[in-house]
């Protein structure tokens, strides 16, 4: 019998755990394939960033060419996590009502058009009313979204995928090109990897948030007139409330600040609608520090040929902020580029 060609997807944080359950649903028989990281949803590293997110969706308007493949990608997850959140609550996905309050909104805010190509297709969609917004706020929507529980998420994806058939392997890469040699037949590796290894373009952004035992029934988004940005995001399945958080680029402090989770919870007190009790006091369980891993130019979806085309290296990483809200689009995007690189066939429809 033929040996059986593996492909390995290299990182199991959210868009390599997507990646490999999405590819491996479309695999055919003929092909197998391995999920390698160093760390996996059970870790904790300062350098995984999928269990730290917060996780909400939340669309961001913008007409580059980067913003509006990532509308296509947005627009994909947000369909998926309907999905999700009806059928399967215990991924850690649900449906809930999100808000954003602008105290001073960015040029890209104003355009009608960016508005509508980024908002347009979410469910209950409206721009808020100069006397719907609170003192201060110069603009506003409301619409249906979804939040995550990042740690149940990244951990309900793995258990999908080794449900499923799909074998795992604890491997730290000192570069990617060393996955061809995880099993005897690898002609394809994806690169999920997060910063990319080495890649001059990719930087981290810092965030600290405050996880807090408070119940709040919406995620609210509010920038404030500095620039800053304040947010809420209830953590599906009793996994609390997210209280944020910083966007600091290129700075590698991994210890928090308890200055910046006074003037997190301080914003959050003012702003977010948490139920009532403990006397207006936080019940705090943690603060935490997380890297975006980000990429100038915005996520690398790429296929770099190796070995004389022989190989065939996908690229797949730098999702700074927004790795939940994209990750499904992202994974089809991949699944897309291989098949277009002839690297694998759909399942024959029976
Ligand atoms: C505070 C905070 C709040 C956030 N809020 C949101 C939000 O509300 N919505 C949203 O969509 N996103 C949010 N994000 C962003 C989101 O967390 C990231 O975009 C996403 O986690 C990136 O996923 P990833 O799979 O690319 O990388 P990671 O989760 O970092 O995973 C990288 C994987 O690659 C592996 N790896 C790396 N190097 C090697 C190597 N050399 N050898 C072997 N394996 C390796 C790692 O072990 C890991 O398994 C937030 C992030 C932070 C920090």
């Amino acid at each position: 019998m033929a040996e059986k060609e593996t492909i390995v997807v290299i990182g199991a944080g959210v868009l390599g755990l997507s990646c490999a359950l999405y590819i491996q649903q479309h695999l055919p028989p003929s092909q197998t394939i391995i999920l390698a990281a160093r760390e996996f949803p059970h870790h904790t590293s300062i350098n995984y960033a999928s269990p730290w997110a917060g996780a909400h969706y939340r669309p961001v308007p913008g007409s580059t060419i980067q913003f509006t493949r990532e509308e296509t990608q947005a627009k994909r997850t947000y369909e998926h996590f309907k999905t999700l959140a009806s059928h399967e609550p215990g991924s850690g996905v649900q449906s809930i009502q999100g808000i954003e309050h602008l105290e001073n909104p960015p040029q890209e805010y104003l355009d009608p058009e960016n508005i509508r190509n980024a908002y347009g297709h979410l469910d209950g969609f409206s721009q808020l009313t100069e006397e719907e917004c609170p003192p201060g706020v110069k603009w506003g929507v409301q619409y249906k979204t979804f939040v995550v529980n990042s740690p149940v998420y990244c951990a309900y994806l793995l258990r999908q995928f080794v449900l499923k058939g799909g074998r795992t392997r604890g491997y730290t890469f000192q570069d990617p090109r060393e996955a061809f040699h995880l099993a005897s037949a690898v002609k394809t590796v994806v690169n999920c990897s997060g910063m990319g290894f080495g890649d001059e373009k990719s930087f981290i952004i810092r965030g600290q948030t405050c996880l807090v035992r408070n119940p709040c029934s919406m995620t609210v988004t509010r920038q404030n007139s500095d620039g800053s940005w304040s947010f809420c995001i209830p953590r599906p399945l009793g996994g609390g409330t997210i209280v944020g958080g910083t966007k600091q680029p290129h700075n590698w402090d991994p210890n928090p600040s308890l200055e910046t989770r006074g003037q997190l919870l301080a914003n959050a007190a003012k702003w977010f609608p948490f139920e009532e009790g403990k006397a207006g006091q936080f019940d705090v369980i943690r603060d935490i520090i997380g890297r975006r891993p980000t990429r100038e130019g915005g996520i690398r979806i790429e296929a770099e040929k190796l070995s004389d085309g022989r190989e065939t290296l996908v690229h797949a990483y730098g999702a700074g902020g927004r790795g939940f809200e994209l990750s499904w689009g992202v994974a089809e995007d991949v699944f897309e580029l291989m098949k277009e690189n002839g690297l694998v066939k759909e399942k024959a429809s029976l």
